[in-house]
């Protein structure tokens, strides 16, 4: 009889088809086709550097297997199969004894790899059910770009653009808080054709304005990037190849309870650009349960910041912080949480709170850092909030 292992799966419902987890891998042991992401048992050593990269958790997946899934199944696999039954009769006491310690293992290992905000998340309980990757590498949806706009000041030293896609008659639906993919023309330094890279949507379900077949993207013009800047160029009626859509955990609660609490720098603005749309069209009174905390180095260079001004702060209490500002201190977003404590602290133990981070990676530590000090000043256990936030879908972090 062979030996149980406890393969490393990736969910291909989840994954968004960035490819970091491919990228990070030391082993060579992740793989792509025009489908999936998956991970070849023969060449993973379980060293965890995919686990705490991936925006998702979608990389967190094991199933106990005396022979290992073939990396050519699970290229067409459209969801991961349950745990099989392993019964084995007279050896099944040993069995239980070697599953429970390649258990404890492999969760030693993803507690050192998660340590910090990362990790597996869930959708809020009452978020619509997002459809995921109807269009692929292999078959991605033609769109038409129908505007493209500059949001930062002509003297800002970012160029974030406005880009709108026209999706014609096709059915491409997405929610607030998924991404899409986009492939950019032509081939890499080894000559294969470029991956696509992943946006968030910053338009709500029912397009930029309602009920037209259309979605908005944020995106930053990167010096030498490959998309960014072949995005940023797009001019109008130009032909643009989507993937998607992505992502079924950073999602909006439906709850009109709930309250948000949305931290972002940057391009990160996008998904909470949706949100607060959503509610303006589907839950206009619905005061005091938003805050917005948006970092950028200037006032020019924070994306939507004249419209944003214009959300009244009884909808959307807005903490702006700037780095660079002349004469004035630094000031993060982490700044702006601490001096909100007394609002924010209550809202941590309330169970209809949500909480959404996105934008630059080097945000995560700082933010979780605040929101520490914050529980810590209310007398509260931050690590035990979160944990028990991200179990009931309502911690949610989206770096890149
Ligand atoms: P690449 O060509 O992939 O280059 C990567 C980096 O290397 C860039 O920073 C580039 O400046 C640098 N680089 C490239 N070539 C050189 C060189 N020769 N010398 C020096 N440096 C070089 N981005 C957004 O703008 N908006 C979003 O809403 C957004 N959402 C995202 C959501 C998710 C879930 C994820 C994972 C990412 C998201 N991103 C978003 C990031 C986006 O996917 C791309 O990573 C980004 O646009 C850069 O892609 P690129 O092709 O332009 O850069």
């Amino acid at each position: 009889m062979s030996e149980l292992i406890k393969q490393h799966l990736i969910d291909p419902e989840l994954c968004i088809r960035c490819y970091t987890c491919e990228e990070m891998c030391p082993e060579g042991a992740i793989a792509h086709n025009d489908l999936n992401v998956v991970v070849e048992a023969a060449k993973c050593n379980y060293c965890m550097a995919c686990i705490s990269p991936c925006p998702t958790g979608s990389i967190d997946n094991w199933r106990v297997v005396r022979a290992p899934y073939p990396v050519a199944e699970q290229l067409a696999w459209a969801e991961l199969p349950a745990q099989a039954e392993l019964g084995n009769g007279a050896a099944q006491g040993a069995d239980d004894t070697a599953i429970e310690a390649l258990d404890d293992a492999i969760a030693a290992l993803l507690a050192e790899a998660h340590k910090g905000a990362g990790g597996r998340s869930k959708a809020p309980a009452s978020a619509s059910k997002p459809s995921v990757n109807l269009f692929t590498l292999g078959a991605p949806l033609e769109a038409t770009v129908q505007g493209n706009y500059r949001l930062t000041a002509p003297d800002a030293d970012s160029d974030v653009r406005h880009i709108i896609l026209g999706l014609g008659g096709a059915r491409f639906p997405v929610l607030e808080g998924q991404s899409i993919g986009i492939i950019p023309p032509g081939t890499d330094a080894n000559g294969k054709p470029h991956l696509p890279r992943l946006y968030s949507v910053s338009s709500p379900r029912d397009g930029e304005r309602p009920n037209t077949n259309n979605l908005s993207l944020t995106v930053k013009r990167e010096p030498q990037g490959v998309c960014s800047n072949y995005i940023c160029d797009l001019k109008k009626g130009d032909k643009v190849q989507l993937t998607g859509p992505f992502g079924a955990t950073f999602l909006m609660p439906e709850d009109r309870q709930a309250k948000l609490i949305m931290v972002c720098t940057g391009t990160g603005s996008a998904p909470f650009r949706a949100f607060t749309m959503r509610r303006q069209r589907t839950m206009p009174g619905a005061n005091g349960s938003m805050l917005l905390f948006f970092g950028a180095r200037t006032p020019g260079s924070l994306p939507y910041f004249g419209p944003l001004t214009k959300v009244p702060d009884s909808f959307l209490a807005k903490h702006f912080a700037f780095s660079r500002v002349g004469g004035q201190p630094k000031t993060y977003v982490q700044d702006r949480l601490r001096e909100a404590h007394a609002v924010i602290a209550p809202l941590l133990n309330d169970g209809s709170t949500h909480i959404y981070v996105c934008g630059l990676k080097q945000m995560e530590g700082g933010v979780e850092n605040a929101f520490a000090d914050i529980a810590r000043g209310a007398g509260l256990n931050w690590e035990t909030i979160r944990d028990g936030m991200r179990e009931t879908g309502r911690y949610h972090v989206e770096t890149y």
